[in-house]
């Protein structure tokens, strides 16, 4: 029988190192992910058992064993499941297949203390069994097939690869067989065995069960789990820890829940949900599909974790399960599609989900808990605010939002709109990819001049979510980087707000104004004075019509607009600069000199936005002559 020897991909390499070399302190997990592993498998064949009835007519009892022999120091854990066929194997224990693997191992840093926590937050699991084995065997039949293969690793770089000896195979499903390390002997006994499945596997619905022969060497079999689906129990009979350990299996996930959700839904529709709220961001996260990771269940049996319409995409970041009453059994995935029961279910399950989010946005003591979770899974939420119209008010009063005023804390829409300014009427915010660059956005001077709060929108969602939703709490949202900026009519801070503001409007800056207009031409689409600024001279802005400045430029780089639209370049009437300017240009007239200086400040003004000089050369020329003419002067 031939054997093929065949490579790591090179991130199972690196993983498997630090896997094997790291002192985890935990090293008893690797049962719980082998043991989560054959629970999948058993659900997956006991869904395909329900088209193909022959798959288990043998042998329709699933459970997972578990074999320990203290002289050899080997540890099985065999199930009867689905199993893997010889490409099954390759894929599935020889690549990370998981999406999101390549943000994981991005941020593998080779500091074995940072790894570790990252390994934590994304979970290694199979190949965690090299951390208590030097040489792992993987035996494994796939449901329906004659052939069974063997696999074989000892986690360096590379496994082998062969057909398995017939009387050494299961029937069907997958024994894996850990030969242990020194060091981890203790998980031959079969009291540290019980130990770990009670802690981390209770929740298993299929039995688990250690094998082993008494004193005159009668075989024994004891089962060591409660065998019986979580979500089915009662709720005060569940620990948190069990609800945490379950929400490890269900959801692939090793962080703590935010919120763990478990309801029976009693009524025309009935079901059972047990949700969780992670409180990490998982890694697939923003992967293109969107797709949420619930597990359909009908009748305890699983049927898939692909039922798109169970979840809108904006409630992705859910784990758990639900476990229909009335969907039939033999549902298939096709027929999953356009189902009205499964559309009940769906907007049960929104409904709930934003209650309690709701609940815990109203808690004042779980306030740095729901700032965590917000950040996390906010901007996820933002997409429900643009796509989904039925949830827009619950969702807007899940938002919050940091700003000009709020010094990093997040602030909800009711706390802006009950602390707007007199006069003030709309709620102002400003978007760009960086909070402290937008904190020094020009447009912001004469709102912070006049205490008027701002919010400051980061996520790449906010430009679709802001102009589709429109109003919040009866207020229009408005960019300050577009529009007037009629800050005028704002009951404001400042302590100079006596002084008359007609000087400002003077013949001097008008005649400025319109030296601009004439020598910017076609550049720009205006040129006015402005209230919004107080330390920058200058500063461009969106017409009130146009598309807001970040979004072009958002819309720019992913190649969805060929043309930005033309700004308005709007002046500070009272910076000495342009006061200086338009007297200039009040004794003088036009001349070349004041033409450059027109030019130079519509470049600061690009400069500022963050935008490319279209002519970097003439910039530099300007700004030379600027400079020498300006020494020039000094010297004489
Ligand atoms: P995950 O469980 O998160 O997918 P694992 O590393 O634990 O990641 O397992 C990788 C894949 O290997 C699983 O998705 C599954 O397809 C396959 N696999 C692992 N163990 C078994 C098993 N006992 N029976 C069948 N397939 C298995
Ligand atoms: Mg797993």
């Amino acid at each position: 029988m031939t054997e093929e020897k065949l490579s790591f991909q090179a991130e199972v390499s690196r993983l498997l190192d630090i896997v094997a070399h790291s002192l985890y302190s935990e090293k008893e997990v690797f049962l719980r992910e082998l043991v989560s592993n054959a629970s999948d498998a058993c659900d997956k064949l006991r869904y395909a058992a329900q088209t193909d009835g022959s798959l288990t007519a043998e042998d329709p009892e699933f459970r997972i064993a578990l074999t320990a022999d203290k002289d050899a120091r080997i540890l099985t854990v065999a199930d009867n499941g689905i199993g893997m066929n010889r490409d099954e194997l390759v894929e599935n224990l020889g690549t990370i297949a998981r999406s999101g693997t390549g943000a994981f191992v991005a941020n593998l840093t080779g500091d074995a203390k940072k790894d570790l926590s990252l390994i934590g937050q994304f979970g290694v699991g199979f190949y965690s069994a090299f951390m208590v084995a030097d040489k792992v065997t993987v035996v494994s039949r796939r449901a329906g097939e004659a052939q069974a293969w063997r696999w074989e690793s000892d986690g360096r770089g590379s496994f082998t690869i062969a057909e398995a000896d017939e009387a050494n195979a299961p029937k069907r499903g997958t024994r894996i067989t850990l030969h242990l390390k020194e060091d981890a002997a203790e998980f031959t006994d079969e009291y540290r065995l019980r130990e770990v499945v009670k802690r981390y596997s209770d929740h298993i619905a299929v039995p688990i069960v250690l094998l082993g022969k008494n004193e005159d060497g009668k075989e024994e079999k004891e089962t060591l789990n409660s065998a019986s689906a979580l979500w089915t129990r009662p709720r005060a009979s569940i620990t948190e820890e069990q609800y945490k350990e379950f929400y490890h299996h269900v959801g692939h996930a090793f962080d703590d829940p935010f919120l763990t959700i478990h309801w029976r839904a009693e009524g025309v529709i009935e079901y059972t949900g047990l949700l969780f709220v992670p409180s990490q961001r998982p890694f697939d996260l923003f992967d293109p599909g969107r797709k949420h990771r619930v597990k359909l269940y009908v009748r305890r049996v699983f049927i898939t974790d692909e039922a798109e319409e169970l979840l809108p995409s904006w409630m992705r970041f859910l784990r758990g399960v639900v476990d229909s009453e009335d969907l039939p059994l033999n549902v298939s995935r096709e027929m999953l599609q356009n189902n009205p029961m499964l559309s009940k279910i769906r907007q049960g399950l929104v409904k709930r989900v934003l209650g309690e989010l709701q609940k815990k946005a109203g808690d004042a003591e779980a306030k740095d808990a729901y700032a965590k979770f917000w950040d996390a899974f906010g901007p996820v939420l933002k997409e429900g605010l643009y796509e989904d119209f039925t949830h827009r008010d619950e969702l807007l009063k899940l938002a919050r939002f940091r700003t000009t005023a709020s010094n990093g804390e997040l602030v909800s829409l009711e706390e802006y709109v009950a602390r707007m300014k007199e006069g003030q009427d709309a709620i102002y915010y400003i978007s760009g990819e960086d909070r402290a660059a937008l904190e020094k956005s020009p447009q912001l001077e004469g709102f912070r001049a006049k205490g008027v709060e701002v919010l400051l929108l980061t996520d790449g969602i906010d430009e679709f979510w802001v102009p589709q939703v429109r109003e919040a709490n009866g207020k229009p949202f408005k960019s300050v980087t577009r529009g007037g900026a009629d800050l005028s009519r704002i009951k404001g801070e400042e302590k100079d707000e006596a002084k008359p503001e007609e000087k400002t409007e003077s013949g001097e800056v008008g005649s400025l104004v319109a030296l601009l207009k004439t020598t910017l031409g076609d550049q720009v689409k205006d040129v006015r004075t402005t209230e919004r600024l107080t330390d920058s001279a200058v500063c461009l802005v969106a017409d009130e019509g146009d598309m807001d400045i970040h979004l072009e430029r958002l819309l720019k780089q992913h190649r969805q607009l060929e043309q930005t639209s033309k700004r308005i370049l709007e002046i500070n009437p009272k910076h000495p600069m342009v006061t200086a300017l338009a007297a200039r240009v009040s004794a003088q007239g036009a001349g070349s000199e004041l033409e450059d200086a027109a030019w130079l400040l519509l470049d600061q003004a690009r400069i500022l936005e963050g935008e490319p000089l279209p002519d970097p050369v003439a910039f530099a020329r300007r700004l030379s002559q600027l400079v020498q003419k300006g020494l020039g002067s000094a010297a004489a």
